[in-house]
């Protein structure tokens, strides 16, 4: 799965009517999507998605904000999709995020940034899987082969 990336589109995003144009920008980029859908992420969820930060000082602030409104996980497929993909996000700071990237349009602050991109290959697989079951992700890929 080195070709394919888990982003989400986070409440800030939904909030701000900018799903179309942050979907535009992903597409023009070259990224093909393979799965999509809108979900309200639980605490629960979100803190499991979000385990590796369990301890920092913005947790608990990350999880009221991810709990904020629905957030739009998406499947995305490239060849290095998960390095193309960051690149095309920009820092997770908007402030410190280079031109032109989705995070320097779009976002308001680092905690409020509009967009989640898995960091690698391994955690993108864990990812995709943590919001799309086997049966989800085969229908799609039939449709896309
Ligand atoms: N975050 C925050 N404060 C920080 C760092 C991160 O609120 O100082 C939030 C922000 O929404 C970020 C998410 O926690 O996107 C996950 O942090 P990570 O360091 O994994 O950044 P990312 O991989 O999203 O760029
Ligand atoms: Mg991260």
């Amino acid at each position: 799965m080195s070709n394919k990336t888990l982003a989400i589109l986070k409440p800030d995003c939904i909030r701000k009517n900018l799903i179309g144009k942050v979907i535009s920008h992903i597409q023009e980029a070259g990224f093909k999507i393979l799965a999509m859908k809108m979900v309200k992420l639980t605490p629960d969820a979100a803190k499991g998605f979000y385990e590796v930060h369990k301890d920092r000082p913005f947790f608990n602030d990350l999880i009221t904000y991810m709990t904020s409104g629905p957030c739009v996980p998406i499947v995305l497929e490239k060849d290095n999709a998960v390095e193309e993909f960051r690149k095309l996000i920009g820092a997770t700071d908007p402030a410190k995020a280079e031109e032109g990237t989705i995070r320097k349009l779009y976002a308001d602050n680092i905690q409020e940034n509009i967009i989640h991109g898995s960091d690698s290959n391994e955690n993108a697989i864990k990812e995709i899987a943590y919001f799309f079951s086997r049966k989800e992700l085969i229908e799609i890929n039939g449709w896309n082969n």
